[in-house]
């Protein structure tokens, strides 16, 4: 499997000159099984730039096929969904997944940031592409693009956010953003979906002064993220979600505080990298 890293910030993006190197853009990552197929984890603004790559191929000519998973649906997770270019070509198919109670409830919030209040092109329905959606069942394996597929809730908010664990050929990637745990780490049911995985893409939004400030607003601190990894017993853990203050400067003192708890508590053997836009990682 290759996954791509097309957006690492939470809430809204944040372009400048102090973001250019971990990038601005809000949550997106793809992932492509071995054998074809893709899988888009989420839809921030850095959707609009996976869309434009993948025009060069199948999607441009009206053939392209992928699953989105989404998360949840805060603004920095759906907000790059109405600027994917191949959703408006007619033939293409894509199949979303994702955490509301119902399909059409999951549906009436993506048409929702698409009426015309918000958004001046076209409805959900009149994009071109063709599109289904289903809420996921927790718990319940699926089959996406050839990989199964489980999902489990993790706190975040008043909703929760979705965390996916991706599996083909031995191989698996559990894609964690947008996870608030409690004092007591990360709850037994995310550690299970955890378990094992070579890569943990995991919520790091703050330091741990910034995640005791924020605590009403769901998120981890690096702290929080490393105590998940070695719970979890992963062998890489990728940093992700960053706060749209940070600057480049600042997410290196993330990654730097990351190993230093990764090898004081017992977890020397985990990789740890922090996810930056554009970078590639195989699996
Ligand atoms: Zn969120």
């Amino acid at each position: 499997m290759e996954i791509a890293f097309w957006g690492v910030r939470g809430s809204i993006p944040a372009p400048g000159p102090a973001t250019v190197r971990y990038g601005g853009n809000t949550s997106c990552v793809s992932l492509r099984p071995a054998g074809g197929g893709l899988i888009v984890l989420d839809c921030g603004t850095g959707a609009r730039n996976l869309g434009m790559s993948l025009m060069e191929g199948a999607f441009g000519q009206g053939r392209g096929e992928a699953s989105i998973l989404l998360s949840h649906a805060h603004w920095d997770h759906i907000q790059g969904f109405p600027f994917f270019v191949p959703l408006y070509y007619p033939g293409n198919k894509f199949h979303i997944y994702g955490g509301a109670q119902s399909s059409a409830m999951l549906e009436g919030i993506l048409e929702g940031q698409m009426a015309p209040q918000y958004f001046p092109v076209q409805t959900l329905k009149n994009m071109g592409a063709g599109i289904d959606i289903a809420a996921i069942a927790e718990g319940k394996p699926i089959v996406v693009s050839g990989c199964a597929v489980r999902a489990c809730t993790n706190p975040h908010g008043r909703s929760g956010a979705l965390a996916f664990r991706i599996e083909q050929g031995g191989r698996s990637v559990v894609y964690a953003s947008d996870a608030g745990y409690g004092t007591g780490g990360p709850p037994a049911a995310s550690v299970a979906l955890y378990r094992g995985a070579d890569v943990l893409i995991h919520d790091s939004t703050y330091t741990p002064e910034d995640r005791q400030r924020y605590a009403d607003r769901g998120f981890s601190s690096v702290d929080d993220a490393v105590a998940a990894a070695i719970a979890g017993g992963v062998k890489r853990l990728v940093l992700f979600h960053y706060d749209q203050d940070y600057s480049d400067a600042e997410v290196d003192a993330l990654c730097a505080r990351g190993r230093r708890l990764l090898d004081e508590r017992g977890g020397r053997d985990i990789e740890l990298q922090g996810a930056a836009e554009g970078a590639t990682l195989e699996v």
